[in-house]
């Protein structure tokens, strides 16, 4: 579904993505993980392009990334993204915050996308918090209102950036629980996240970055229990 091919990108003589080659299958659930300043959010933001890339190609469906235009567009509702700072229009209520994308991208009529962003608030679990403002909620129900706001645009994909680790630690597994959910029922994920538990309950693949180059892949058991390389090694004794 998403195919990088020798992806390069630098920030002046910062080297932040290396010859990256990476399939995401529709359906898989890859969670990325690596070091502090590895490249994990630079991956994640060239995928939908937010972040143009100097060299190499990425493809979504067969069709490389649109650079312009109404293309452009399309291309940010087949890619979903949930950011580790929820990112919700602060002025805007809950319900307005999932109906927007669908209202000015999609095209929908009121009365559906209104339907649609109550049951997917359902999902999520804060369909009473409806009408309040992003500020009125705690960080773990907004960031399930910012993960109801992109399935409410229909993503292929879903790329999640360290979606708990701005979250006070009561409430990471609500979030998390809402993703495994959405792993369960067949949405295809890239998810940059240290939550060991997430990975090993919904996770097809690990990637280890470091340095800009994905330097492992391995099952999560196999990665978690038996990591190949000396930096993984390292870095899990880290955080674990
Ligand atoms: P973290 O775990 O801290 O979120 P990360 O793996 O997500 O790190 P990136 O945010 O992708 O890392 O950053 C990779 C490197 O690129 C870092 O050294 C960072 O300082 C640098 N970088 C990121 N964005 C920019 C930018 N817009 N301009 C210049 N340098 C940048
Ligand atoms: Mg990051």
């Amino acid at each position: 579904l998403v195919r990088l091919s020798g992806v390069n990108k630098h920030f002046g003589d910062l080297h932040v993505l290396r010859d990256i080659d990476l399939d995401v299958d529709k359906g898989e659930v890859l969670v990325v993980i690596g070091p502090s300043g590895s490249g994990k959010s630079t991956l994640c933001r060239a995928i939908n392009r937010l972040e143009p890339i100097d060299s190499g190609t990425i493809e979504l469906d067969g069709e490389p990334l649109p650079e312009e235009g109404r293309a452009l567009a399309r291309l940010r509702s087949d890619v979903g993204m949930v950011f580790q700072s929820f990112n919700l229009f602060a002025h805007k209520t809950v319900l307005e915050n999932v109906t927007l994308g669908p209202l000015k991208v999609r095209k929908a009529k009121k009365a559906d996308a209104r339907k649609e962003a109550l049951e997917l608030l359902d999902r999520v679990g804060v369909k009473d918090q409806a009408d309040k403002l992003p500020a009125q909620l705690s960080g773990g129900q907004q960031q399930r209102v910012a993960i109801a706001r992109a399935l409410a645009m229909h993503p292929k994909v879903i790329l999640f950036d360290e979606p708990t680790s701005a979250l006070d630690p009561e409430m990471v597994g609500e979030v998390l629980d809402v993703m495994v959910g959405l792993a369960r029922d067949g949405m295809t994920m890239v998810v940059v996240t240290h939550e060991m538990g997430f990975a090993r309950k919904a996770a097809n693949r690990v990637v280890f970055m470091a340095d800009g180059q994905l330097v492992e892949q391995a099952t999560p058991e196999e990665f978690f229990t038996n990591p190949r390389s000396t930096r993984a090694k390292d870095f899990l004794s880290k955080i674990l």
